[in-house]
């Protein structure tokens, strides 16, 4: 029956709930299902969804409003949404969409076929929301990847942290690793297909343990992926800053195939409301984490995400923000207004800095560090530096790479270039990207 049907998966969120529309669409192929190429297309579509900020839960049901036409259309479309939102949500979503028909939490990637089945056999709900009484397999068989260059790699599912702010421990549960021999059989079979460049996926990615006898940490499981022959590029996301250890920093700067990027998110530049958000960390620990990394024998590009507006931020908590940037100069910041999470501990603190002031502290910011990341690419003006070919350009530009430190380079080139790594020479830049000329050779 499933055979015939063709589905369409939509993600929103990071890189973590990419890779697991991958794994979904791995288990549809499986079991005899073939993607298409845009929703009006699909016989089954797919919302893989995120709860991080009320922002991006408010877009998935504005998306939802959308596919009721399709819906109306054609009564047999099955609609599912999965991921951190459905965990969150729960049935409240069959409350307000009563269309939808398949609701999952993440890491339920292996059985959406099923619930698909489930779904077009019956005239309720496919429904799988259990956490912890049954947990899911790490191990996942099939994954349908969207590049053939770049792939990413779950080490550990869920997370162990109680940031204050923060709903994805709500939604994904704790934290749970994956066998080293696992994880290094899967990126030996990757690079094998011509895969280039790895990213090493877990909620606080540095916290790995390998559950299995090697019990190797997270800087033993870099090293010896780095021994893995063929592959060129490792990357990691996200660490957290207490567990980023002279052994980790000692594994980057001895291992080249290690990018030279660092996602470290700070969320503060204020002790005050770092011990508020529950971090564990203080100003000045943070910053002397940065001076280690400064002082890597191998320079190494530094980003992170801050919170703005987080209950009782006053005035001058956000300067210590503002401050932390110009001694840190980041090479890119994400930052985002506070939104009040269900289950988390920070609601209890109220929601006080208004909506107004946040939108102006977060232009303030976001101001400051284009000037730093205007400054830092300069830097590059006229230099050659690789980049691995990833894609179209968002610009003027035919193709865009990415170098070893995260940076974007637009340039013009043949699409042959396409998945694989090329030198570049710098001749312009923005506070957001490079332009360069591509080197034959
Ligand atoms: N475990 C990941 C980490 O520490 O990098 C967190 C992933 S979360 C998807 C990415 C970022 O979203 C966080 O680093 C934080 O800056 C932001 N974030 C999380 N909860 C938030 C909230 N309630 N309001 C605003 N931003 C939030």
């Amino acid at each position: 029956m499933s055979k015939e049907r063709k589905f369409f998966i939509e993600t929103f969120g990071c890189q973590m709930n990419e890779l697991d529309s991958e794994k979904i669409a791995g288990n549809l192929r499986h079991k005899g299902m073939e993607p298409a190429g845009e929703a009006t297309g699909a016989d089954v579509i797919i919302l893989n969804t995120c709860s991080v900020r009320e922002k991006a839960v408010q877009k998935v049901y504005a998306r939802l409003g959308e596919i009721r036409k399709l819906k109306s259309e054609r009564q047999d479309l099955i609609v599912g949404v999965v991921g951190c939102m459905a965990q969150l949500e729960g049935e409240r979503i069959l409350k307000k969409v009563p269309y939808v028909n398949i609701l999952a939490g993440p890491q339920k990637g292996h059985v959406i076929a099923d619930l698909v089945d489930r779904a077009a056999d019956s005239r309720s709900p496919a429904i799988d929301l259990r956490m912890d009484e049954d947990p899911e397999p790490l191990e996942t068989a099939f994954v349908l990847r969207e590049s053939r260059w770049r792939a990413g790699v779950t080490i550990s599912e869920g997370c162990d942290r109680c940031c204050s702010f923060c709903v994805v421990p709500f939604t994904r549960g704790k934290q749970r690793d994956r066998d080293s021999a696992n994880i290094v059989r899967e990126v030996r079979d990757l690079v094998g297909q011509g895969y280039l460049e790895i990213v090493l996926l877990g909620q606080t990615v540095n916290a790995y343990r390998d559950p299995s006898v090697a019990g190797l940490t997270f800087a033993g499981l870099l090293r010896k992926l780095a021994e893995v022959e063929g592959l060129k590029r490792i990357r990691f996301t996200s660490p957290h800053p207490n567990e980023f250890d002279d052994e980790l920093l000692d594994a980057m700067v001895s291992c080249p195939q290690i990018c030279d990027h660092v996602h470290l998110p700070v969320q503060s530049g204020s002790t005050r409301v770092l011990r508020s958000m529950r971090r564990g960390y203080t100003r000045e620990k943070y910053l002397s984490t940065i001076s280690r990394i400064r002082r890597a024998p191998r320079p190494i590009a530094v980003s992170t995400d801050i919170i703005v507006g987080f209950p009782g931020e006053s005035e001058e908590d956000f300067r210590d923000t503002l401050t932390l940037l110009d001694q840190v100069q980041y090479d890119s910041v994400f930052s985002f207004k506070y939104s009040p999470r269900p289950n988390t501990e920070a609601l209890e603190l109220g929601d006080d800095v208004g909506d107004e002031e946040k939108g102006s502290r977060l232009t303030v910011l976001q101001e400051q560090q284009r000037l730093i990341q205007y400054n830092r690419n300069a830097a590059y003006q006229g230099q050659i530096v690789e980049v691995l070919v990833d894609g179209k350009a968002r610009s003027r530009f035919a193709l865009a790479g990415r170098m070893s430190n995260n940076r974007i380079v637009n340039f013009d080139g043949p699409e042959s270039l396409l998945g694989h790594i090329v030198k570049v020479e710098v001749a312009g830049f923005s506070a957001n990207s490079l332009k360069g000329v591509w080197i034959q050779q």
